[in-house]
């Protein structure tokens, strides 16, 4: 099933005038991997209790969609490896938004590509940052190659509008991997966006500065093979979109260092623990599981709580590389 159109006006507007039209929501924090860049080997997650439920979950979706948000991505952790999601991803697909979508690892998507697709997802995007079997397991820690390939097969056949695959690129772990991985994504009618690295959280993998591998980078390894063409496409978040003038693939660049896109930002983010962040890189927020479970069944109130939140959405954000991460918070419970 298709959702209809978004019908509410957007009430969203932020000091600077920017309208908050997109939504991205942590399902969980946990996760059946473990890469590098995102969580240290050892991690403690949350206590069920201080994580918010399915049904408040979709409660919030409701409010946001009312107060005129037309995109939601679910993401995590890994969102596929929460008990019964399923029936959470149904109650937002039956919602009157644009589009719902999701952010996956891939290796839950053999089992629920299908029923992900009948529920309303249009988009997939999956995380891949390497197609060599033995090098995706030191990346992932513990992750199987082969369960992903196979969770990106699943999803072509369950027939999403579009497939996008999200690389990660780390100096000397797989920077000689980017034609490759291009080519993969090309060959299957699929997009390929590429990540750099964000300080999220104290992760004792590596030296982040040292294995800073800058988008304009990666732009050049490309152009050494194929053409690209700049397209005005925007996500008004940190991506830049070409197209590869050889195969019509479309390639994002999502570099938060190196080019600024906070003027034009239109999103804002829920924690795992209800906690609304107003801007990725800061600390600002709201604590919408408080409202939530101190108001129960009072939309209203929840819905005045998230529009009042608007007058703190920070300007834009300040990383740094060369520093020790100021967010402690690491991606999984942000919402990558
Ligand atoms: N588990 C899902 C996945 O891996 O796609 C969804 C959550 S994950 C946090 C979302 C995206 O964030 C992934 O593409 C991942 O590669 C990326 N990511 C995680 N930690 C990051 C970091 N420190 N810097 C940049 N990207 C990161
Ligand atoms: Fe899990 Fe995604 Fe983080 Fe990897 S990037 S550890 S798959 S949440």
């Amino acid at each position: 099933m298709s959702p209809a159109p978004a019908n509410h006006p957007p009430q969203l507007v932020d000091r600077y005038g920017r309208v908050v039209s997109y939504v991205r929501i942590s399902v969980t924090d946990r996760c059946d991997f473990r890469c590098v860049y995102c969580m240290a080997e050892d991690m403690e997650f949350l206590p069920r209790a201080q994580v918010l439920t399915l049904e408040e979950l979709a409660y919030i979706g409701r409010a946001f969609v009312e107060l005129g948000v037309q995109k939601i991505r679910l993401t995590g952790g890994e969102p596929l490896v929460r008990r019964n999601v399923i029936q959470l991803f149904r109650d937002l697909g039956a919602l009157p938004l644009r589009e719902l979508v999701l952010t996956t690892n891939g290796s839950q998507l053999p089992r629920m590509a299908q029923d992900l697709r009948d529920a309303g997802v249009r988009r997939v995007n999956i995380s891949l940052d390497s197609l060599r079997p033995d090098r995706f397991r030191k990346i992932t820690r513990v992750g199987d190659l082969h369960q992903v390939l196979a969770g990106i097969e699943a999803a072509r056949r369950a027939g999403f509008e579009r497939i996008k695959i999200n690389a990660v690129i780390l100096r000397h772990r797989n920077d000689d991997e980017v034609i490759d991985l291009v080519r993969y994504a090309s060959d299957r009618g699929m997009d390929i966006s590429f990540i750099e690295e964000m300080p999220l959280g104290i992760i004792g993998d590596h030296d982040r500065a040292e294995a800073y591998y800058s988008s304009d980078e990666v732009r050049r390894d490309i152009e050494r093979v194929y053409t690209l063409t700049a397209t005005t496409e925007t996500t008004g978040g940190p991506s830049r979109y070409f197209r590869i003038s050889e195969t019509g693939t479309r390639v994002g660049f999502i570099s938060p260092h190196s080019h600024n896109f906070c003027d034009t930002c239109n999103r804002v983010r829920l924690t795992v623990e209800g906690r609304l962040l107003l801007c990725l890189g800061q600390e600002h927020s709201v604590d919408l599981k408080r409202v939530v479970r101190a108001n129960p069944g009072d939309l209203e109130s929840l819905k005045q709580a998230i529009r009042d939140a608007m007058a703190i959405k920070p300007r834009g954000h300040e990383f740094d590389l060369a520093a020790r991460p100021v967010i402690i918070r690491h991606m999984n419970v942000t919402g990558g």
